[in-house]
Order: structure tokens, then C-alpha cells, then sequence
């Protein structure tokens, strides 16, 4: 696997493969890696022929400073374990690199800016579009694969290639679970192991069938986690329930299709 620090080694790594013919995958991440993140590398390597990933803790979708400074880092573990799933390249770009590239126009999302994710993190999906698009500009992909854990994430970045005229295409992947149900998460990390089987409890309740939203948020907070949001949002061919929960100072977030 190769490890590419500058825009320059990237480009001419990329073009190598592009004369060739070969397809390109991509898989953006924050690092701190787990199996989540490894099932978007073994659907790229499914699904393309090149596989790429980047690293990188992009501090403009971050609302709140501490949050960006306490997010989990460890860049030799995150290479060990992209070697070990035959990622071809990971990108580990400096700011600086980052901010050369070109910024997107200003996206209309719809109304995806107002409620969940967009409504409790301002300015978060901003973020989350320039740094998406600044690294498809940099890695040029034919693919890119997203989980669906980040489900609205998944919608502003489509709409952002969309606006953009960019010809990536989406690829969104299930959300990965521990064995307790709880959506893997670079941020479960801080929790305690009497926290990671409370929040275990958020798949539990999102999914008991016998109980109205409202129900669930007593549910929920009964059992010590904060609910910011539970709701259920018919999309375009189906319908889920999201949930965003605080525990011991963690946001979680996870979400399930409903019929
Ligand atoms: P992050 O490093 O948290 O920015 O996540 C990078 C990518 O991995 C995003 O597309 C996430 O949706 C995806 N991801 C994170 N956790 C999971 C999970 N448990 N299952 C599937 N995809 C995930």
C-alpha cells in the first residue's frame, strides 16, 4: 500500500491507473478506522478497480472545537489495517494541501440543512461538502462509498455532484454493528464499557416495534442517554427512524429502515 502525503504523488499515482483504463475507488474517512470503515474498502475492491482511501479530521464540519481536538487519532493502526484489507493507497493530506484546492459553489440542499444532522451542527454539511469536494477534485474518483450510518451525510454529498456537475458516482454501504447492535463509530472509543452496553440500547429501542417515537425518547432518556433527535423521515423509495443520542459527553448517531 502506498502512502501519499501531496497532491502532486496523488496525481501521479492517479494518472498511471487512469491511462490504463482502471477504475477508481474512493473512500473518504477521519481515521481512527474500524471494521465500518474496512466494509467500504471491501465494497470498493468488489466494485473497482483501484482502491484509494484518505484520512483526513477535517476541522470545518466540526461545530464545536473541542470535539475537533478530542477526536481520536492514531495513523499507524489505521495504516496497519488498510494494508491488511489491500487498500492500494491511503492519502493522508496537510491542511495546507487541502486548502489549495478549489472550493465548490454554494450547494442548494433542499432543505437537508434544517433538520437532524444540518439542523444541530451548523455549518457541519457545509463543511462536510467542501472537504468531500475538494477530495474528489484532488483524487478524481469513478466511485465513492459512504456508509449509511452517516445516512443524511450520504444525501448532501449526492446533492453536492449533482450541483457541481461532478461524475463520481455515490455508492451509499450498510452500517457495520458490534455483536450488542451498536454502530460501530470512531467515537465509541471514549465511551466506558458500562457506556458502550448502554448505548447498545439506542439499535434496542430504535427497533422495538411496539412502541410510538415518543415512547422511545422516554425510553431512552429512562435509561440515561440524551436524546438531541429521534425521527422518522420518509425518503424517497423508504422511510427510516434516526436517533441522536448523548452519552458520558459522546454523540452517537445511528438510524434503521422502517416499513
Ligand atoms: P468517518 O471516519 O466517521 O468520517 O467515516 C468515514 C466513512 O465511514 C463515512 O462514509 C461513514 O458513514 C462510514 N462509516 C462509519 N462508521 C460506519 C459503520 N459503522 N458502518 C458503515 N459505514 C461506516
Amino acid at each position: 500500500m502506498k502512502v501519499v502525503r501531496t497532491l502532486k504523488e496523488l496525481q501521479a499515482e492517479t494518472e498511471v491507473y487512469k491511462k490504463k483504463g482502471k477504475t477508481i475507488g474512493f473512500v473518504p474517512t477521519m481515521g481512527f478506522l474500524h471494521q465500518g470503515h474496512m466494509s467500504l474498502i471491501a465494497a470498493s475492491k468488489d466494485q473497482t478497480d483501484v482502491t484509494i482511501a484518505s484520512i483526513y479530521v477535517n476541522p470545518s464540519q466540526f461545530n464545536d472545537a473541542s470535539d475537533f481536538e478530542s477526536y481520536p487519532r492514531d495513523e499507524k493502526a489505521d495504516f496497519e489495517l488498510l494494508k491488511n484489507h489491500n487498500c492500494d493507497i491511503v492519502f493522508v493530506p496537510s491542511s495546507s494541501e487541502i486548502e489549495s484546492l478549489p472550493l465548490p459553489e454554494k450547494v442548494d440542499l433542499a432543505g437537508l440543512e434544517n433538520v437532524m444532522e444540518g439542523k444541530e451542527r451548523p455549518g457541519h454539511f457545509e463543511g462536510v461538502i467542501e472537504i468531500v469536494y475538494r477530495l474528489f477534485i484532488a483524487v478524481n474518483p469513478d466511485f465513492s462509498f459512504f456508509g449509511e450510518k452517516d445516512f443524511q451525510q450520504i444525501m448532501v454529498v449526492q446533492k453536492m455532484v449533482e450541483a457541481t456537475k461532478l461524475t463520481t458516482q455515490i455508492v451509499g454501504c450498510p452500517i457495520i454493528r458490534e455483536e450488542s447492535g451498536l454502530a460501530m463509530s470512531s467515537r465509541n472509543s471514549r465511551l466506558s464499557e458500562t457506556g458502550k452496553e448502554k448505548a447498545s440500547l439506542i439499535y434496542e429501542v430504535l427497533n422495538n416495534k411496539g412502541i410510538a417515537i415518543e415512547d422511545k425518547r422516554s425510553e431512552l432518556e429512562q435509561l440515561g442517554l440524551k436524546t438531541e433527535y429521534i425521527e422518522q423521515h420518509n425518503l424517497s423509495n423508504s422511510s427510516r427512524l434516526f436517533a441522536a443520542v448523548w452519552l458520558e459527553g459522546v454523540r452517537l448517531i445511528d438510524n434503521i429502515p422502517v416499513d
